[in-house]
């Protein structure tokens, strides 16, 4: 079992999902705000991709040669985005930001990456540091957030190769990035990082990104895993943000394993094997999977302009439902997010970052998403959510009213 679908005392166990709900064992429906962690933008058995699937699935699951199919989700993920001139396909997320970031060393050679406190990136080595730091140390030397390794037993020079960055501090950004800038391979972010706040990137550390990339002549690596959602064309257009190398997963898979790298030609060039020993080799037997392939295409093509124009309404509604909520009923909680995506805070005080995004109350989380069960939606254990197209502003309404009553319940057990 996956860390993040089990919880105390223990989870229901899914049976099956039908449009924005998914059914558990005993029968009960929940409206479901996890959507697999982000990535069932279309919400269970969309009928479009079922059938691109089944189809797939006749004509055979997995060839060791290419297919059609990646050409055509290639090719639409092409369309969206000019930063996205040549995309390569693998199996989650995870490879895809170790792929990126491998291809940025290649490019560069150099080791060290720079990443945000708090932020998620997957599961490689590098990118575990600091994600979830206990405490949130600040480095004795430097004055720079802690490099604190993710799992234990991580080498030592994986917290020395990577150097931690502050969400939205510009100014002690740029002073990092100024002494730790030659040493860069390349800096990641997630331009609205769920687990550092899920608070969107300043447009002066933009800035400031950019300029230390010129200087320094390090790769920006924009991880759009979750956030490609947030536009037709991804984040980064969003935040004027002018990435080397993109990465994706989730959405662009309909619901099917996946991952993918994207940039430009010359960038990308890093992973040509055509000419020779590539920089870097990206392999993967289930990488570029034809159902996979497949599912992607039919729910990328059902994602349109109007169609994400319509979530991030939907989402923007329900974060000033469940604010506005808050204010009215004097509840000191909020919400934050962007477009689709929502996260809960149990403090009124700013969200700026991931250390004010923890507040000291993980277990009070716990118990709202517990409470949340109890009024019938699924958030992830975290209390963070996603808008799915097969929602309407109905399902946004219960949403509102499900999480505040849940979020009132847990401030009354627990005598705030
Ligand atoms: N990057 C980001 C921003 C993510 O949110 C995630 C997964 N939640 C990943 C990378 C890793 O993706 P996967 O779970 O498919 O390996």
């Amino acid at each position: 079992m996956r860390n993040a679908t089990w919880f105390a005392p223990h989870p229901p166990y899914a049976a099956k999902g039908i449009g924005c709900f998914v059914e558990d064992l005993d029968g009960r429906q929940l409206l479901d705000c996890a959507n697999n962690f982000f990535s069932l933008i279309h919400g269970h058995a969309f009928a479009p991709v079922v059938e691109a699937i089944r189809a797939a699935a006749g004509d055979g699951t997995a060839f060791g040669l290419p297919t059609e199919k990646e050409i055509a989700l290639a090719e639409l993920i092409r369309g969206r985005s000019p930063r996205c001139e040549q995309v390569r396909f693998c199996t989650s997320g995870t490879e895809a930001v170790m792929f990126a970031i491998k291809g940025a060393r290649a490019l560069t050679g150099r080791r060290a990456l720079a990443k945000f406190e708090g932020a998620y990136h997957g599961s490689y080595d590098w990118v575990e540091v600091s994600l979830a730091p206990e405490p949130a140390a600040w480095d004795d030397e430097s004055g720079n957030p802690a490099s604190i390794g993710g799992s234990k037993g991580v080498p030592k020079h994986v917290l020395q190769d990577t150097v931690v960055l502050p969400w939205n501090d510009p100014d002690r950004c740029a002073a990092i990035l100024d002494k730790q800038g030659s040493r860069l391979a390349a800096l990641i972010i997630d331009p609205v990082p769920s687990r550092a706040g899920m608070v969107p990137v300043s447009k002066k550390t933009v800035e400031v990104i950019h300029a230390a990339s010129e200087k320094h002549g390090f790769l920006i690596i924009s991880d759009e895993v979750i956030s490609f959602r947030l536009s037709y064309a991804g984040a980064h257009p969003l935040f004027g943000l002018q990435p080397d190398l993109i990465t994706l997963g989730k959405i662009i898979g309909g619901g099917l394993p996946i991952g993918a790298v994207a940039g430009s030609a010359r960038t990308m060039s890093v992973f040509d094997h055509t000419q020779g020993k590539p920089g870097v080799a990206l392999g993967g037997t289930f990488s570029a999977n034809p159902l996979a392939m497949a599912a992607g295409f039919s729910a990328m093509t059902a994602l349109d302009e109007a169609a994400i124009a319509r979530l991030n309404q939907l989402g923007s509604d329900l974060r000033s439902e469940i604010n506005l909520s808050f204010i009215e009923k004097r509840i000191p909680a909020q919400v934050t997010g962007s477009g689709s995506l929502f996260r809960l805070h149990l403090t009124a005080k700013p969200i700026a970052d991931y250390r004010s995004s923890r507040c000291g109350t993980p277990d009070a989380l716990r118990q709202v998403h517990a409470a949340a069960l109890e009024q019938g939606v699924l958030l992830t254990p975290n209390c963070s959510g996603a808008i799915s197209t097969p929602m309407e502003q109905a399902h946004i309404d219960d949403l509102s009213t499900a999480i505040t009553r849940a979020v009132a319940d847990t401030f009354a057990v627990r005598g705030w």
